[in-house]
């Protein structure tokens, strides 16, 4: 390995940053980096070495938390490597091509000599050619598997042979392994000391926007790369959402497995059309499609708001484009502007059953979908640090779920409920009282929860113990997503509403009290009995849990019973609300 690395950077000092010179465990002042002292979540530098993600990814992979790096992005990995083997104007690497173009960027940057020696005619490694093109100055070799662009993996028995013959460092780039059935070179590293294998968080994991790259070697590899890298190169935010992910691999599985199978149905789609000439096999999570007029496809794609990318002009991938598998409903659009690029005019039959086979069942024009692609496409961007928006509570909410069902059968009532506090407001609600559904729905809408409320109830004797048992199901579902009530709000509150004025003021303390000062004149609203709506949060109190203290003034008995369920659900909004960098019980007692 010596005479692998550059010689200044065996002899390298590298920097010591505050947090890598004291390790200490427990509680001490810091008083030694220069941070802000006043803690927001973020104010200290984060573990240079990322040892708790190490540790627990260790777990996952398999691999010593000593033969892992971590690095901003698989990008940087691919940066340092250069900079650890590779001397400016003397060394060179091989790359394979088609295949990533960061090897060679990295390499051009660090003033390092690319050789190229191409894939066979079916995509594998001609190990002859690679190791007649390598000399003693070749100190690493690119092999991507899955191979980007092409989709293919390279043949496990080469990979070996090169590990074997090839005299410097063999960097297996494993981007997309986690679509592919082949098993990771990370089985090989105790086998051969000059093999690096690089993965990351960006593709199959699902969070590229992260940056978070993954390097398993061994020690001293590992070492050198420790040694070179910024002091604090993967941050806090990464490393703590990093940690969240890994608690929840088994959903990143399910998302794979669907991406797989949307892979299969475009690829099947695509070989229905007579411009495709050629769908190259893939073991990842996009294919390569040679097609006649490849740039008229592509321009005509981009008209439609489709961006494919061009790999046409690619020495051995002429003519083709690369797909990455989108969404079900992306992949269905994609294929319907390839069929209106076949027949610029698509029948009406067609046009029809493409409405029909996506989400909603109305049909909808070419520019209507279009326009809602591109509406949903800029809420994703999001305004900055909004509270909806802000990428990092919208990541953490849906990796620590808090959802609850609640299934209540009484020989009155037969109710499902389906809660998730963290939703966007969607409501399907069915109690068999119209007005009754009307102000659950408010609920939902107004706390941005998704509610589903599905009630049989007794109602040929009267609307009791509908509902009544259906707030003390609602509650439940409260009290259980709410779960340890770590980092909630835990109050609300609401002032005027409408034409009237309404409080409702709200306590998830773990105690049901009701406090209602709201009188209603008529007997009923809709199928409504004014009396019930005590009743309703009586229950929903005792079930839930917590403190509900309403007063309502007003004329108008519809506005007033609106206006108290919509303050409710404000109410409810602001007490369920999760402080994602303060996880502390909001209680001095310890319990909730
Ligand atoms: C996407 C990709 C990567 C990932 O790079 P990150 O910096 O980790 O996002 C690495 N290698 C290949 C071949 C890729 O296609």
């Amino acid at each position: 390995m010596q005479h692998l690395v550059r010689p200044n950077i065996l002899k390298l000092k590298p920097y010591s940053s505050a947090r890598s010179e004291f390790k200490g465990e427990g509680n001490f002042i810091l008083l030694d980096a220069n941070e802000n002292p006043y803690n927001n979540g973020l104010n200290r530098y984060p573990d240079p070495l990322q040892l708790k993600l190490k540790k627990r990814l260790s777990g996952i992979k398999n691999i010593p938390a000593e033969q892992i790096f971590l690095s901003n992005g698989s990008d940087e990995a691919i940066g340092l490597i250069t900079t650890v083997f590779c001397e400016p104007g003397q060394d060179n690497i091989i790359i394979l091509p088609p295949t990533f173009g960061m090897y060679r960027v990295a390499a051009d940057v660090a003033n390092v000599e690319v050789r190229e020696v191409s894939l066979m005619p079916d995509f594998q490694p001609n190990v002859e050619a690679i190791l007649a093109a390598a000399d003693d100055h070749s100190k690493v070799l690119y092999v991507c598997t899955p191979n980007n662009p092409t989709g293919n993996s390279m043949q496990a028995e080469r990979i070996r042979e090169l590990l074997e013959k090839f005299k410097g460092i063999v960097v297996v780039d494993e981007a997309y392994i986690d679509f592919s059935e082949q098993e990771s070179c990370t089985n090989w590293l105790d086998k051969f000391p000059n093999l690096i294998v690089t993965q990351t968080f960006s593709k199959g994991w699902g969070m590229a926007g992260v940056r978070l790259g993954m390097t398993f070697a061994n020690e001293e590899i590992i070492d050198y790369l420790n040694k070179v890298k910024m002091p604090y190169n993967v941050n806090e935010l990464t490393q703590w959402i990093a940690m969240q992910a890994l608690e929840n691999h088994t959903e990143v599985q399910a998302r794979i497995q669907t991406i797989l199978q949307e892979r299969k149905k475009l690829e099947a789609a695509l070989s229905q059309f007579s411009f495709v000439k050629k769908i190259f096999p893939s073991d990842a999570n996009f294919l390569l499609v040679q097609v006649e007029k490849p740039r008229e496809l592509y321009d005509f794609l981009i008209e439609k708001k489709v961006i494919v990318r061009n790999r046409a002009n690619v020495p051995m991938c002429e003519g083709s484009l690369r797909f990455s598998v989108g969404t079900e409903a992306e992949n269905e659009w994609l294929v319907r502007c390839l069929e209106a690029f076949t027949s610029p005019r698509p029948s009406p039959s067609k046009e029809r059953e493409f409405a029909l086979s996506g989400d909603s069942a109305k049909p909808v024009s070419f520019e209507e979908e279009v326009l809602r692609s591109e509406t949903d496409s800029l809420s994703l961007k999001g305004e900055g640090w909004g509270e909806v928006d802000n990428p990092i509570l919208k990541f953490l909410s849906q990796s620590t779920p808090r959802t609850a069902t609640v299934q209540r059968t009484t020989k009155e009532t037969d109710i499902n409920i389906h809660l998730n506090l963290d939703g966007t407001g969607t409501s399907d609600n069915h109690t068999g009282i119209g007005f009754f559904d009307h102000m659950l729905d408010q609920l939902a809408r107004h706390s941005g929860v998704d509610l589903r409320v599905h009630v049989k109830g007794d109602l040929h004797i009267d609307e009791h113990h509908t509902i009544e048992d259906t707030a003390l199901a609602l509650g439940e579902a409260y009290a259980q997503a709410l779960g340890d009530k770590r980092g909630i709000e835990r109050y609300g509150f609401c002032l005027p509403m409408d034409d009237c004025l309404v409080q409702v003021a709200l306590d998830f303390g773990g105690r049901p009290w009701l406090v209602w000062e709201a009188e209603f004149k008529r007997e009923m609203i809709g199928q409504m009995p004014t009396e019930m709506f005590i009743h309703f949060f009586k229950s929903f109190s005792d079930a839930a849990k917590c403190n509900l203290n309403i007063k309502a003034e007003g004329t108008n008995e519809h506005h007033k019973i609106e206006g108290i369920f919509k303050a409710f659900a404000k109410a409810i909004k602001m007490a369920v609300r999760r402080d994602f960098m303060n996880r502390q019980l909001p209680t001095t007692k310890g319990v909730l």
